[in-house]
């Protein structure tokens, strides 16, 4: 039977892995779609931090936008914090009219791309 032989080693193969349910943005609460997923570092690498979340890319724009390493490593370290500073409520409360794939593309001044 090799129906039967062939579904066994499917079987076996994605076992082990994970598979990839829906992840929600810690920041704007809405679903994250693939092409948008950005991982972020709570505590940036240069700081040594090595968890990381994962969120939509504009959100995670918006934060490297507002804040500079050393904030983000200090005191805005979980999203939570990060929700709670006004400048991402407000983006949050703008954001949240939108669709969640959503992307405004990058505009030149904000391109200068600091290390993540
Ligand atoms: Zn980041
Ligand atoms: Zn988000």
């Amino acid at each position: 039977m090799l129906g039967k032989i062939r579904k066994k080693m499917i079987a076996a193969e994605i076992g082990p892995i994970k598979q990839v349910e829906t992840v929600v943005c810690p920041i704007c609460e809405r679903v994250i779609p693939k092409p948008q997923m950005d991982a972020h570092h709570l505590i940036p690498k240069s700081k040594g931090g090595k968890s990381t979340e994962y969120l939509h890319r504009i959100c995670h724009r918006q934060i490297h936008a507002l804040f500079n390493e050393t904030a983000l490593a200090r005191k805005l370290n979980t999203a939570e914090s990060l929700k709670e500073h006004p400048d991402m409520q407000r983006f949050i409360a703008w954001v949240k009219t939108k669709p969640d794939s959503f992307y405004q593309r990058t505009s030149k001044s904000d391109r200068i791309k600091k290390s993540d």
